[in-house]
Order: C-alpha cells, then structure tokens, then sequence
C-alpha cells in the first residue's frame, strides 16, 4: 500500500474562508458606520452654525462699529467663537482673542467667500487658537464688514483616534463573533457529509452535489457484495470438490489396497492372484481416468481447457473420439451410428471438442442397452451446429436432468462407479461446450433412451485446421 497523501479538510477550508469573510464584512461594516455618524454629526454642526449666523448677523445688522463690537460681545453663543472683520479686513471683534493683536483677515477662505455672497462653510486649522475649527461668515447688511463663527470640530481622524478603545472592543466582538459564526456554518455544512454511510450511502441527505458520487459508491458496493458472494461460492464449490475427489480416490484404493494384500499373504490360487492382479489394474485405470478428468476440469476452471483455440472440422473430431471407444462399444455389443454432416467447422480446442464427444458417447455405449444402438449426429442449424447423442438405455429421468451436469452427481450411483463412471464425464461435457460458448441439454431421444445436445456457434470461415 502507498503512502496516504495528507489531504485538505474541506472543514478548515471552509472555517476559514468563513472566518475571513465574515470577519472583513463586520469590520468594514464597523468602519463604514463610523464614517457616516462623523459625517452626520459634522452636517448637524455645520446646519446649526449657518442658522446662529444668519440670527447673529440680523441683530448686527445697520449698526455701527461701536454698536456692532457691543453686540456682537452679547451674541453669547456657547463654544463658538465670534470675530467681526472690517471692510479692510482688519478685526473689530473676536470673542477668543484680542483684536488688536490680529492680523488683517481678509485673506481667509471663509470671509473672502462671504465678500463674494458665496456659500462659505469652511473646515481648516485655525492660526489663532491652533485647532481644527469649522468656519461660517456673511456680510452684515448696509455695513461691508463680515461676521464670522467658528466651532472647534474634531478631524475624521481625531474622531477615529478617540474612538480607539470602543474600536478596539469592536474588533475584538467581531472576530468573536466570526469566529462562532464561522464554526457554526461549517459544522452545519459539513454535518451531512459526515452522516453519509459506506453501508448505505443513497440513505444519507447530503447534496445534490455529491449525488453522483454516493450513486458511483453505492453501485461499487453493490458489485463487491456480489463479487464476495460468488467467491464464496466458488471457495465453497471448490472445498466440496476437493472434498468429493479424495472420497472418490478412496474406494480404488482400498480395492487395490485389499488384493495386493491377498497376494501378498501367498494363499490366494494361481487364478485367483491373476484375477485380482486384473482388479488391481481396473482399479488403477479408474484412477488414472479420475485423475485425468480432474486435472483437465481444474484447468477448464482456471479457463485454459484445451490450449489454442483453433479451426476444427466437427466431423473428423468426432470420427476419432469415437475410434477410441471402439473397444468399449465392442465390449458391449453396442453399435454406433454415425450420420455427421461433413464440412461444419466450430472455433475451439482440440481437445475439448473431443472430450465432448467421448464423454458423451462414451455414457450412451454405457448407459444404453447392450446389443443397443447409439445414434451421433451433427447437423447445421442457423448460426449453430448441434451434436446430438441419442441412445436406448433408461435415460435420464426428467427431475435429474440439471444435476446431471454436476460434478459427482450420479443418477444410480453404484451403477455408475461398477461401469467405471467418475460423475465428471458430463460437467467437463457442460464446462468445455460453455467455454466454446456452446450450451448442452438432456432430453429423451427417439430410441427411447438419453439424447444429449450440444450447441455449439459455427465458425464462417471455410478453411479447417484439423
Ligand atoms: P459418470 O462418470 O458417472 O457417467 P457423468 O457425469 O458422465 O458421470 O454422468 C453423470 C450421471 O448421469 C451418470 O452417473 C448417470 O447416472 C447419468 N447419465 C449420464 N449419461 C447417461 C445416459 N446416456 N443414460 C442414462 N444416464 C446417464
């Protein structure tokens, strides 16, 4: 196994994402707050110093200097000051400052404007006091000089500055709150991807988003339980296999076992020894058979049957697998007839074509009547060929005919192993047709015995290899 890679946790992604968003907004929405209660209350202080001067400037209004300095002394208005400018720019009055010690003002911003009727609110440092202070000033009627107002004002910055501490709490609150907001929110969109369950993955309420992909696990999951379930039912056909061959193996053995021990002990006759050295050989040839026909269904398993697959002329297949069972079909009195079509070629494996054959025609000579007759045809159907076995025996009763193809299955068990039957014959006939993607059936065949069927694809080509 590699090494698991260290992976991003969408949690922190989000925690921090959160965090950081909302912690921006709750400080620019702080900030932005701020700004406007300065403006606000800048605005309100300016309106309320227009409107005094507008009053001031009305009760100064048609009086002399003299009058004028008396009254503007009386004006009285808490925290702001007031200074009368002479026509020459020279100051009558300032109710902060001696008069005479200052300077001509008819450069500043605020009473040049008010010369000129324009609208004069002005906000800059004051030379005389050293504050930043608001000015407001208009022409007195009928007289030329200016009256002028000024409220010491705090700069956005002062304002900020003094704000420091409450901002500072602010601060504080909101990366808090952020942060609990923050935790919340993820917790709540990640609860139910952590809910999801390998068990049951289509249950769960996630999103829409991870639909596909609870869909791909579910799917997965399903084919993995199935695939367990075939392995276990293969290990489990395979251990009763196994279990099944070595019974089969034990009963030649103690056969051969029991007359060797005869022979030994020397009290058997002449004959006798002769004949039980022919049981001894039987014996011994039903194991070999046995072992042979194991070994080949082992490698049918492991899918590598009958090596190369290859063009074979169904007909010569057969013609030779029967050749062999010559002796058996004499021994018998059993007679097989042929009526093969010539020229049909199948795609498979020599061996396994003729394996078919044998085993199948092997049980007709076995199973059928003695002095009977076996039927082997091989005709075109369609886009398959079909082997058919027929004999005159018992046949194969209707409740019986799936299992047949089992391995080990035996209709009358004692009759099969007296003809020298393994129960395999026809599993390799079921396992070699399949892998040449045939299909086999049993039914009852004409001559009132077993007829066996082999489908099997013809191959097009009308070249034959074998
Ligand atoms: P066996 O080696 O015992 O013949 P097979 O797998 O070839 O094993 O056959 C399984 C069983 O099917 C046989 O034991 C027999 O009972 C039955 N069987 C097979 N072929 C025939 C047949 N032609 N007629 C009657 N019974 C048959």
């Amino acid at each position: 196994m590699g090494a698991k890679t260290a992976r991003r946790k969408l949690s922190t992604r989000l925690f921090a994402a959160l965090f950081f968003v909302s912690f921006l907004v709750l400080l620019a929405s702080a900030a932005a707050l701020v700004a406007a209660s300065w403006m606000v209350y800048e605005g309100d202080a300016e309106d309320r110093l227009a409107a005094q001067l507008e009053v001031s400037a009305q009760k100064l209004a048609g009086l002399d200097e003299q009058e004028m300095c008396v009254q503007a002394e009386q004006l009285s208005l808490a925290d702001v000051r007031v200074t009368l400018v002479a026509p020459d720019g020279s100051v009558w009055f300032d109710s902060y400052a001696n008069a005479a010690m200052l300077e001509n003002h008819d450069n500043r911003e605020e009473i040049a404007a008010a010369r000129e009727g324009k609208a004069n609110a002005v906000f800059r440092r004051s030379v005389t006091t050293g504050t930043d202070a608001l000015y407001v000033a208009t022409q007195i009627d009928g007289t030329g000089a200016v009256l002028r107002l000024s409220e010491t004002r705090t700069s956005l910055s002062y304002y900020l500055g003094s704000l420091l501490v409450p901002l500072f709490v602010i601060v504080l609150f909101a990366t808090a709150l952020s942060l609990v907001l923050a935790r919340f929110i993820t917790k709540k969109v990640t609860a139910p991807l952590l809910s999801v369950s390998l068990e049951d993955p289509l249950a769960s309420e996630a999103y829409a988003e991870v639909e596909p992909l609870l869909d791909r696990i579910d799917v997965q999951r399903r084919e993995l339980l199935e695939q367990n379930s075939e392995l276990e039912q293969a290990v489990n056909v395979r251990r009763e296999f196994t279990g099944n061959v070595s019974h089969e193996m034990k009963s030649p053995l103690q056969v051969i076992g029991g007359y060797a021990e005869l022979i030994e002990s020397g009290i058997t006759s002449p004959e006798d020894t002769k004949r039980f050295a022919g049981l001894i050989r039987s014996e011994a040839q039903s194991m070999r058979t046995l072992i042979d026909d194991v070994l080949l269904l082992s490698k049918l398993d492991e899918g590598a049957g009958g090596g190369a697959l290859l063009e074979i002329d169904l007909a010569s297949a057969c013609e030779r697998a029967i050749d062999r069972l010559e002796p058996a079909a004499a021994a018998r009195k059993v007679h097989v007839r042929l009526k093969l079509q010539e020229g049909v070629v199948v795609l498979g494996s020599l061996t396994l074509v003729e394996q078919i054959v044998y085993n199948l025609v092997d049980n007709a000579i076995r199973y059928g009547k003695e002095h009977g007759e076996v039927l082997v045809e091989t005709y075109v159907s369609g886009e398959l060929v079909k082997l058919v076995v027929s004999d005159d025996g018992a046949g194969i009763p209707p409740e019986a005919r799936e299992r047949v193809f089992e391995r080990f299955y035996r209709v009358d068990t004692s009759r099969s192993r007296d003809m020298g039957g393994t129960g395999l014959g026809l599993a390799i006939v079921k396992h070699a047709a399949e892998s040449m993607n045939g299909v086999v059936s049993v039914g009852k065949s004409a001559l009132g015995g077993a007829r066996f069927e082999v489908s099997l694809p013809v191959c097009n080509s009308n070249e034959t290899s074998v």
